[in-house]
Protein backbone atom coordinates (compact mmCIF):
# COMPACT_ATOMS: atom_id res chain seq x y z
CA UNK A 1 0.00 0.00 0.00
CA UNK A 2 2.36 2.03 1.05
CA UNK A 3 6.21 2.28 0.23
CA UNK A 4 8.21 0.47 2.89
CA UNK A 5 11.12 1.74 3.99
CA UNK A 6 14.49 1.29 1.95
CA UNK A 7 17.09 1.84 4.50
CA UNK A 8 20.02 0.61 2.86
CA UNK A 9 19.13 1.83 -0.27
CA UNK A 10 22.36 3.33 -1.58
CA UNK A 11 21.20 6.01 -4.26
CA UNK A 12 19.25 7.19 -1.47
CA UNK A 13 21.58 7.60 1.18
CA UNK A 14 24.02 9.13 -1.57
CA UNK A 15 21.28 11.60 -2.04
CA UNK A 16 20.95 12.19 2.28
CA UNK A 17 24.69 12.76 2.46
CA UNK A 18 24.63 15.31 -0.40
CA UNK A 19 21.96 17.26 0.97
CA UNK A 20 23.38 17.07 4.65
CA UNK A 21 26.71 17.16 4.44
CA UNK A 22 27.59 14.25 6.69
CA UNK A 23 30.07 11.55 6.49
CA UNK A 24 28.88 7.91 6.61
CA UNK A 25 29.51 6.15 9.73
CA UNK A 26 32.01 3.43 8.92
CA UNK A 27 31.33 0.20 10.41
CA UNK A 28 34.03 0.02 13.67
CA UNK A 29 34.28 -4.32 13.42
CA UNK A 30 33.72 -6.83 10.61
CA UNK A 31 31.25 -9.23 10.87
CA UNK A 32 34.19 -12.01 11.07
CA UNK A 33 35.43 -10.10 14.19
CA UNK A 34 32.42 -9.60 15.52
CA UNK A 35 32.11 -13.43 16.16
CA UNK A 36 33.20 -13.70 19.91
CA UNK A 37 31.56 -13.58 23.29
CA UNK A 38 29.93 -10.02 24.11
CA UNK A 39 28.48 -9.09 26.98
CA UNK A 40 25.39 -7.02 25.26
CA UNK A 41 24.43 -7.65 21.48
CA UNK A 42 22.08 -3.95 20.61
CA UNK A 43 19.87 -4.60 17.74
CA UNK A 44 19.08 -1.46 16.21
CA UNK A 45 20.99 1.93 16.53
CA UNK A 46 17.63 4.45 16.64
CA UNK A 47 17.53 6.67 19.67
CA UNK A 48 16.78 3.82 22.20
CA UNK A 49 19.73 1.59 20.54
CA UNK A 50 21.83 3.71 20.69
CA UNK A 51 21.20 5.27 23.86
CA UNK A 52 21.19 1.84 25.75
CA UNK A 53 24.75 0.94 23.63
CA UNK A 54 26.45 4.22 24.71
CA UNK A 55 25.06 3.64 28.31
CA UNK A 56 26.34 0.11 28.62
CA UNK A 57 29.90 0.99 27.52
CA UNK A 58 30.58 3.58 29.64
CA UNK A 59 29.46 1.01 32.35
CA UNK A 60 32.43 -1.20 31.49
CA UNK A 61 30.27 -4.01 29.24
CA UNK A 62 31.59 -4.80 25.86
CA UNK A 63 28.58 -4.18 23.39
CA UNK A 64 28.32 -4.57 19.74
CA UNK A 65 25.59 -1.98 18.04
CA UNK A 66 24.10 -3.86 14.93
CA UNK A 67 21.41 -2.32 12.10
CA UNK A 68 20.42 -3.23 9.27
CA UNK A 69 21.15 0.17 7.69
CA UNK A 70 23.77 2.23 6.50
CA UNK A 71 23.95 5.37 8.41
CA UNK A 72 23.03 8.25 8.21
CA UNK A 73 19.18 6.86 7.25
CA UNK A 74 16.08 8.50 7.12
CA UNK A 75 13.11 7.40 9.39
CA UNK A 76 9.32 8.37 8.81
CA UNK A 77 8.78 10.56 12.23
CA UNK A 78 7.39 14.26 12.67
CA UNK A 79 11.28 14.93 14.07
CA UNK A 80 9.92 17.06 17.27
CA UNK A 81 11.72 15.93 20.93
CA UNK A 82 9.46 17.36 23.54
CA UNK A 83 10.59 18.61 27.00
CA UNK A 84 11.21 14.63 28.39
CA UNK A 85 13.19 13.41 25.77
CA UNK A 86 15.43 16.42 25.91
CA UNK A 87 15.59 16.23 29.93
CA UNK A 88 16.83 12.24 29.24
CA UNK A 89 19.25 13.68 26.71
CA UNK A 90 20.44 16.38 29.03
CA UNK A 91 20.83 13.75 31.81
CA UNK A 92 22.60 11.61 30.07
CA UNK A 93 24.99 14.43 29.03
CA UNK A 94 23.68 14.51 25.26
CA UNK A 95 22.34 17.69 25.70
CA UNK A 96 24.61 19.06 23.70
CA UNK A 97 23.64 17.37 20.44
CA UNK A 98 20.56 19.32 20.24
CA UNK A 99 22.14 22.76 19.47
CA UNK A 100 25.34 21.28 17.89
CA UNK A 101 22.76 20.18 15.22
CA UNK A 102 20.81 23.21 14.62
CA UNK A 103 17.37 21.99 16.49
CA UNK A 104 14.90 24.60 15.78
CA UNK A 105 12.94 25.55 18.95
CA UNK A 106 9.59 25.02 19.28
CA UNK A 107 7.52 27.72 20.39
CA UNK A 108 3.77 26.81 19.32
CA UNK A 109 1.38 24.36 18.70
CA UNK A 110 -1.42 24.66 16.28
CA UNK A 111 -3.98 22.52 16.24
CA UNK A 112 -6.46 22.51 13.05
CA UNK A 113 -10.42 20.64 12.48
CA UNK A 114 -13.04 21.42 10.57
CA UNK A 115 -11.62 24.81 9.71
CA UNK A 116 -11.40 25.58 13.45
CA UNK A 117 -7.68 25.99 14.68
CA UNK A 118 -6.51 26.72 18.03
CA UNK A 119 -2.83 27.59 19.17
CA UNK A 120 -0.98 26.26 22.47
CA UNK A 121 2.54 27.77 23.63
CA UNK A 122 4.85 24.84 23.83
CA UNK A 123 6.76 25.21 26.90
CA UNK A 124 9.66 23.39 25.66
CA UNK A 125 10.99 21.06 22.74
CA UNK A 126 12.89 21.49 19.49
CA UNK A 127 12.47 19.91 15.85
CA UNK A 128 15.44 17.70 14.27
CA UNK A 129 15.57 15.66 11.68
CA UNK A 130 16.08 11.98 12.15
CA UNK A 131 18.50 11.78 10.16
CA UNK A 132 21.00 13.92 12.19
CA UNK A 133 19.35 13.14 15.52
CA UNK A 134 20.45 9.40 14.56
CA UNK A 135 24.12 9.86 13.66
CA UNK A 136 24.64 12.12 16.49
CA UNK A 137 23.30 9.06 19.03
CA UNK A 138 24.97 6.42 17.34
CA UNK A 139 28.27 8.13 17.00
CA UNK A 140 28.12 8.74 20.76
CA UNK A 141 27.82 5.23 21.20
CA UNK A 142 30.68 4.14 19.35
CA UNK A 143 32.70 7.50 21.26
CA UNK A 144 32.05 5.66 24.71
CA UNK A 145 33.42 2.28 23.53
CA UNK A 146 30.61 0.30 22.11
CA UNK A 147 31.41 -1.40 18.64
CA UNK A 148 29.29 -0.80 15.45
CA UNK A 149 28.22 -3.39 12.58
CA UNK A 150 25.54 -1.26 10.12
CA UNK A 151 24.20 -3.09 7.44
CA UNK A 152 24.19 -6.15 9.11
CA UNK A 153 20.05 -7.82 9.59
CA UNK A 154 19.98 -9.62 12.78
CA UNK A 155 17.52 -12.64 14.01
CA UNK A 156 17.42 -13.73 17.41
CA UNK A 157 17.80 -17.22 17.74
CA UNK A 158 14.55 -18.89 19.64
CA UNK A 159 16.26 -22.17 20.18
CA UNK A 160 17.43 -21.67 24.56
CA UNK A 161 18.23 -25.11 24.65
CA UNK A 162 21.80 -24.79 22.44
CA UNK A 163 23.51 -22.44 26.03
CA UNK A 164 21.94 -20.90 28.34
CA UNK A 165 24.82 -19.00 29.36
CA UNK A 166 24.07 -16.84 26.45
CA UNK A 167 21.52 -15.74 23.66
CA UNK A 168 22.77 -16.37 19.72
CA UNK A 169 21.86 -14.23 17.26
CA UNK A 170 22.20 -14.76 13.14
CA UNK A 171 24.12 -11.68 11.69
CA UNK A 172 23.49 -11.51 7.78
CA UNK A 173 26.28 -8.90 6.00
CA UNK A 174 26.10 -8.97 2.45
CA UNK A 175 26.82 -12.56 1.61
CA UNK A 176 27.99 -13.42 4.86
CA UNK A 177 26.96 -14.79 7.64
CA UNK A 178 27.44 -15.93 11.43
CA UNK A 179 26.22 -16.76 14.47
CA UNK A 180 27.03 -14.21 17.27
CA UNK A 181 26.47 -15.00 21.07
CA UNK A 182 26.15 -12.27 23.77
CA UNK A 183 25.00 -12.54 27.69
CA UNK A 184 22.70 -10.19 27.27
CA UNK A 185 20.72 -8.73 23.83
CA UNK A 186 18.97 -5.66 23.68
CA UNK A 187 16.02 -5.40 21.30
CA UNK A 188 15.42 -1.76 19.87
CA UNK A 189 14.81 -2.90 16.24
CA UNK A 190 11.56 -0.45 16.29
CA UNK A 191 8.62 -1.42 15.08
CA UNK A 192 7.42 -4.23 13.42
CA UNK A 193 9.77 -7.25 15.42
CA UNK A 194 11.80 -7.78 12.16
CA UNK A 195 14.64 -9.13 14.39
CA UNK A 196 12.11 -12.38 14.96
CA UNK A 197 11.97 -15.10 12.76
CA UNK A 198 8.53 -14.73 11.48
CA UNK A 199 7.85 -18.41 11.29
CA UNK A 200 8.07 -18.43 15.07
CA UNK A 201 4.64 -18.55 16.38
CA UNK A 202 5.98 -17.56 20.33
CA UNK A 203 7.18 -13.98 19.11
CA UNK A 204 3.44 -12.57 18.36
CA UNK A 205 2.85 -9.16 18.29
CA UNK A 206 -0.76 -7.91 19.65
CA UNK A 207 -1.91 -5.48 16.95
CA UNK A 208 -5.09 -2.88 17.66
CA UNK A 209 -7.43 -3.82 14.65
CA UNK A 210 -7.76 -0.16 14.47
CA UNK A 211 -4.60 0.64 14.32
CA UNK A 212 -4.09 3.36 11.75
CA UNK A 213 -0.30 3.02 9.63
CA UNK A 214 2.89 5.84 9.11
CA UNK A 215 3.56 7.55 6.42
CA UNK A 216 5.94 10.45 5.95
CA UNK A 217 7.96 12.46 3.40
CA UNK A 218 10.04 15.47 3.43
CA UNK A 219 9.36 18.87 1.22
CA UNK A 220 13.03 20.74 -0.32
CA UNK A 221 12.69 23.86 0.82
CA UNK A 222 11.96 25.53 -2.21
CA UNK A 223 8.38 23.70 -1.70
CA UNK A 224 7.37 25.10 1.94
CA UNK A 225 5.11 27.14 1.68
CA UNK A 226 5.10 30.86 3.30
CA UNK A 227 2.22 30.08 6.43
CA UNK A 228 5.09 27.03 7.52
CA UNK A 229 6.63 28.68 9.57
CA UNK A 230 10.02 27.38 11.59
CA UNK A 231 9.13 26.40 15.26
CA UNK A 232 5.44 25.83 15.48
CA UNK A 233 4.12 22.59 14.75
CA UNK A 234 1.13 22.42 12.77
CA UNK A 235 -1.08 19.43 13.13
CA UNK A 236 -4.28 18.62 11.10
CA UNK A 237 -6.89 16.37 12.04
CA UNK A 238 -10.02 14.84 9.63
CA UNK A 239 -11.80 12.03 8.87
CA UNK A 240 -8.88 9.04 7.55
CA UNK A 241 -6.07 10.28 10.00
CA UNK A 242 -4.02 13.33 10.96
CA UNK A 243 -1.16 15.13 9.41
CA UNK A 244 1.93 16.84 11.27
CA UNK A 245 3.79 19.52 9.90
CA UNK A 246 7.12 21.20 11.23
CA UNK A 247 9.91 23.03 9.77
CA UNK A 248 13.60 21.38 10.17
CA UNK A 249 16.92 22.61 10.78
CA UNK A 250 17.96 22.94 6.89
CA UNK A 251 14.44 24.34 6.14
CA UNK A 252 12.64 21.54 4.63
CA UNK A 253 9.40 20.35 6.08
CA UNK A 254 8.49 16.90 7.71
CA UNK A 255 5.76 15.97 6.61
CA UNK A 256 4.46 13.05 8.84
CA UNK A 257 1.00 11.52 9.29
CA UNK A 258 -0.91 8.48 11.11
CA UNK A 259 -3.44 7.90 8.10
CA UNK A 260 -6.44 4.58 8.37
CA UNK A 261 -5.88 2.49 6.43
CA UNK A 262 -9.20 1.64 5.17
CA UNK A 263 -9.41 5.58 4.17
CA UNK A 264 -6.71 4.89 2.26
CA UNK A 265 -8.07 1.57 0.15
CA UNK A 266 -11.15 3.31 -0.43
CA UNK A 267 -8.97 6.36 -2.53
CA UNK A 268 -9.82 5.69 -6.41
CA UNK A 269 -6.42 5.78 -8.02
CA UNK A 270 -4.28 3.68 -9.87
CA UNK A 271 -1.17 4.54 -8.61
CA UNK A 272 -0.72 3.16 -5.30
CA UNK A 273 2.25 5.43 -4.57
CA UNK A 274 -0.16 8.15 -4.49
CA UNK A 275 -2.38 7.36 -1.79
CA UNK A 276 -0.49 8.29 1.45
CA UNK A 277 -0.43 12.10 -0.61
CA UNK A 278 -4.17 12.17 -1.65
CA UNK A 279 -5.18 11.16 1.72
CA UNK A 280 -2.86 13.89 3.27
CA UNK A 281 -3.89 16.52 1.04
CA UNK A 282 -7.51 15.61 1.88
CA UNK A 283 -7.09 15.84 5.62
CA UNK A 284 -5.25 19.10 5.47
CA UNK A 285 -7.69 20.69 3.28
CA UNK A 286 -10.71 19.37 5.36
CA UNK A 287 -8.83 20.57 8.34
CA UNK A 288 -8.73 24.47 7.05
CA UNK A 289 -5.42 25.16 5.98
CA UNK A 290 -4.28 25.33 2.49
CA UNK A 291 -3.23 22.69 0.15
CA UNK A 292 0.19 21.75 -0.09
CA UNK A 293 1.29 21.88 -3.75
CA UNK A 294 4.11 18.64 -4.68
CA UNK A 295 2.48 17.07 -1.47
CA UNK A 296 0.69 14.13 -3.32
CA UNK A 297 3.13 13.17 -5.96
CA UNK A 298 6.02 13.22 -3.27
CA UNK A 299 7.74 10.47 -2.70
CA UNK A 300 5.77 8.94 0.50
CA UNK A 301 7.30 6.50 2.96
CA UNK A 302 5.24 4.20 4.97
CA UNK A 303 5.10 1.94 8.08
CA UNK A 304 3.24 -1.09 9.31
CA UNK A 305 0.60 -0.57 11.26
CA UNK A 306 1.79 2.13 14.55
CA UNK A 307 -0.57 0.43 17.43
CA UNK A 308 1.08 -2.60 19.02
CA UNK A 309 2.92 -4.18 21.95
CA UNK A 310 4.95 -7.45 21.78
CA UNK A 311 3.13 -10.06 24.83
CA UNK A 312 6.49 -9.52 27.24
CA UNK A 313 9.08 -7.37 26.82
CA UNK A 314 11.60 -9.43 28.21
CA UNK A 315 12.74 -12.79 27.70
CA UNK A 316 15.73 -15.51 28.79
CA UNK A 317 18.39 -13.21 28.88
CA UNK A 318 16.48 -10.40 26.38
CA UNK A 319 15.02 -6.89 27.09
CA UNK A 320 13.07 -4.86 24.68
CA UNK A 321 12.76 -1.37 24.09
CA UNK A 322 12.03 1.18 22.27
CA UNK A 323 9.09 0.99 19.67
CA UNK A 324 9.74 -3.20 19.85
CA UNK A 325 8.34 -2.86 23.36
CA UNK A 326 5.12 -0.93 22.08
CA UNK A 327 3.94 1.93 19.90
CA UNK A 328 0.93 3.91 20.24
CA UNK A 329 0.17 6.88 17.71
CA UNK A 330 2.54 9.43 16.86
CA UNK A 331 -0.14 12.69 17.88
CA UNK A 332 1.63 13.09 21.25
CA UNK A 333 5.30 13.23 19.74
CA UNK A 334 6.60 10.79 22.73
CA UNK A 335 8.14 7.74 21.42
CA UNK A 336 11.73 9.33 20.81
CA UNK A 337 11.39 9.90 24.74
CA UNK A 338 9.94 6.85 25.48
CA UNK A 339 13.04 4.84 23.29
CA UNK A 340 15.78 7.34 25.25
CA UNK A 341 14.11 6.55 28.47
CA UNK A 342 13.29 3.24 27.80
CA UNK A 343 17.40 2.24 26.60
CA UNK A 344 19.15 4.71 29.51
CA UNK A 345 16.78 2.55 31.56
CA UNK A 346 17.40 -0.79 30.56
CA UNK A 347 21.48 -0.08 30.70
CA UNK A 348 22.10 -0.61 34.21
CA UNK A 349 19.87 -3.86 34.43
CA UNK A 350 21.46 -5.67 31.08
CA UNK A 351 24.98 -4.56 32.47
CA UNK A 352 24.16 -6.75 35.94
CA UNK A 353 22.39 -9.01 33.77
CA UNK A 354 25.73 -9.40 31.84
CA UNK A 355 27.53 -10.50 34.95
CA UNK A 356 25.11 -12.94 36.81
CA UNK A 357 21.77 -13.78 34.94
CA UNK A 358 18.91 -14.80 36.93
CA UNK A 359 15.68 -15.13 36.06
CA UNK A 360 13.93 -12.40 37.95
CA UNK A 361 15.19 -10.05 35.75
CA UNK A 362 12.77 -10.65 33.43
CA UNK A 363 9.93 -9.83 35.29
CA UNK A 364 11.73 -6.97 36.77
CA UNK A 365 12.03 -5.65 33.15
CA UNK A 366 8.14 -5.80 32.62
CA UNK A 367 7.26 -3.99 35.58
CA UNK A 368 9.82 -1.25 35.10
CA UNK A 369 8.80 -0.79 31.24
CA UNK A 370 5.39 -0.74 32.55
CA UNK A 371 6.28 1.70 35.60
CA UNK A 372 8.32 4.01 32.85
CA UNK A 373 5.79 4.56 29.96
CA UNK A 374 2.56 2.38 30.78
CA UNK A 375 0.66 5.25 31.95
CA UNK A 376 2.13 8.06 29.21
CA UNK A 377 0.99 5.21 26.55
CA UNK A 378 -2.35 4.72 28.13
CA UNK A 379 -3.26 8.65 27.95
CA UNK A 380 -1.84 8.51 23.81
CA UNK A 381 -4.27 6.05 23.40
CA UNK A 382 -7.11 7.56 24.83
CA UNK A 383 -6.09 10.56 22.62
CA UNK A 384 -5.61 8.64 19.59
CA UNK A 385 -9.35 7.11 20.14
CA UNK A 386 -10.64 10.57 20.30
CA UNK A 387 -9.03 11.58 17.35
CA UNK A 388 -11.15 9.39 15.34
CA UNK A 389 -14.20 11.58 16.09
CA UNK A 390 -13.38 15.03 14.59
CA UNK A 391 -16.16 16.59 15.91
CA UNK A 392 -14.81 15.84 19.71
CA UNK A 393 -11.61 17.00 18.42
CA UNK A 394 -13.19 20.78 16.86
CA UNK A 395 -15.44 20.78 20.05
CA UNK A 396 -11.87 20.48 22.32
CA UNK A 397 -10.81 23.42 20.46
CA UNK A 398 -13.52 25.76 20.74
CA UNK A 399 -13.05 25.01 24.24
CA UNK A 400 -9.35 25.56 24.16
CA UNK A 401 -9.88 28.81 22.43
CA UNK A 402 -12.20 29.59 24.96
CA UNK A 403 -9.61 28.71 27.90
CA UNK A 404 -6.53 28.30 27.04
CA UNK A 405 -5.42 26.52 30.28
CA UNK A 406 -7.40 23.77 29.91
CA UNK A 407 -5.02 22.26 27.82
CA UNK A 408 -1.84 22.76 30.04
CA UNK A 409 -1.96 19.94 32.50
CA UNK A 410 -2.01 17.52 29.25
CA UNK A 411 1.35 19.53 27.78
CA UNK A 412 2.92 19.20 31.29
CA UNK A 413 2.15 15.38 31.48
CA UNK A 414 3.41 15.41 27.85
CA UNK A 415 6.70 17.32 29.08
CA UNK A 416 7.48 15.73 32.28
CA UNK A 417 10.84 14.05 32.77
CA UNK A 418 10.32 9.77 32.96
CA UNK A 419 13.69 9.01 33.09
CA UNK A 420 14.56 8.95 37.06
CA UNK A 421 11.81 6.54 38.05
CA UNK A 422 13.73 3.93 36.96
CA UNK A 423 17.19 4.79 37.01
CA UNK A 424 16.68 5.48 40.75
CA UNK A 425 15.39 2.10 41.63
CA UNK A 426 17.18 -0.67 43.23
CA UNK A 427 18.06 -3.67 40.67
CA UNK A 428 17.61 -6.73 42.22
CA UNK A 429 19.94 -7.92 44.25
CA UNK A 430 22.07 -11.00 42.69
CA UNK A 431 22.04 -14.26 44.63
C1 LIG B 1 4.33 9.18 11.43
C2 LIG B 1 5.17 9.17 12.69
C3 LIG B 1 5.49 10.36 13.31
C4 LIG B 1 6.23 10.36 14.48
N1 LIG B 1 6.55 11.57 15.05
C5 LIG B 1 7.26 11.59 16.20
C6 LIG B 1 7.63 12.83 16.80
O1 LIG B 1 7.40 13.92 16.26
N2 LIG B 1 8.30 12.79 17.98
C7 LIG B 1 8.61 11.61 18.60
O2 LIG B 1 9.18 11.63 19.69
N3 LIG B 1 8.32 10.42 18.02
C8 LIG B 1 7.66 10.38 16.85
N4 LIG B 1 7.39 9.18 16.24
C9 LIG B 1 7.85 7.95 16.89
C10 LIG B 1 9.36 7.72 16.72
O3 LIG B 1 9.69 7.77 15.35
C11 LIG B 1 9.73 6.35 17.30
O4 LIG B 1 9.06 6.17 18.52
C12 LIG B 1 11.23 6.22 17.52
O5 LIG B 1 11.91 6.24 16.30
C13 LIG B 1 11.54 4.90 18.25
O6 LIG B 1 12.93 4.72 18.33
P1 LIG B 1 13.54 3.25 18.42
O7 LIG B 1 15.00 3.45 18.74
O8 LIG B 1 12.74 2.41 19.31
O9 LIG B 1 13.36 2.61 16.97
P2 LIG B 1 13.75 3.13 15.52
O10 LIG B 1 14.11 4.55 15.52
O11 LIG B 1 12.66 2.67 14.63
O12 LIG B 1 15.07 2.31 15.19
C14 LIG B 1 15.04 0.93 14.99
C15 LIG B 1 16.29 0.52 14.22
O13 LIG B 1 16.35 -0.91 14.19
C16 LIG B 1 16.85 -1.31 12.93
N5 LIG B 1 16.41 -2.70 12.72
C17 LIG B 1 15.16 -3.16 12.57
N6 LIG B 1 15.14 -4.49 12.43
C18 LIG B 1 16.44 -4.89 12.48
C19 LIG B 1 17.07 -6.16 12.40
N7 LIG B 1 16.37 -7.29 12.23
N8 LIG B 1 18.44 -6.21 12.47
C20 LIG B 1 19.17 -5.08 12.64
N9 LIG B 1 18.60 -3.84 12.75
C21 LIG B 1 17.26 -3.75 12.67
C22 LIG B 1 16.25 -0.32 11.95
O14 LIG B 1 17.01 -0.24 10.77
C23 LIG B 1 16.27 0.98 12.77
O15 LIG B 1 17.44 1.74 12.50
C24 LIG B 1 6.66 9.14 15.05
C25 LIG B 1 6.38 7.94 14.41
C26 LIG B 1 5.65 7.95 13.23
C27 LIG B 1 5.37 6.64 12.54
Amino acid sequence: MITPLHHGDSNFNAGLLTAHKLQPINTTITLSDANRIWDVIVVGAGPGGSVAARQLALLGSSVLLVDRASFPRSKVCGSCLNGNALATLDSLGLGHLIAANGAVPLRKFQLSVRKRTASLQIPTGVALSRIRLDVALVNAAIDAGAQFLPETNIVVEQNLTRNKKYRYVTARCGSGQSLLKARIVVAADGLGARRVDPKDPTRSQIIDRHSRVGAGVMLEKIHVPDWCKPGVVFMCCGKGGYVGLVVLEDGRLDVAAALDPMSLLSLETEKNQSRPGILATSIIVESGLPRIDNLVYAPWRGTTQLTRRPKQVADHRMFVIGDAAGYVEPFTGEGIAWALATGAAVAPLAHKASQQWQPAFVDYWCKSHAGLIGRRQRICRLMGQLLRHPGLVGLAVSAINIAPAIARPIFNQLNATTLDCTTNRRLPELA
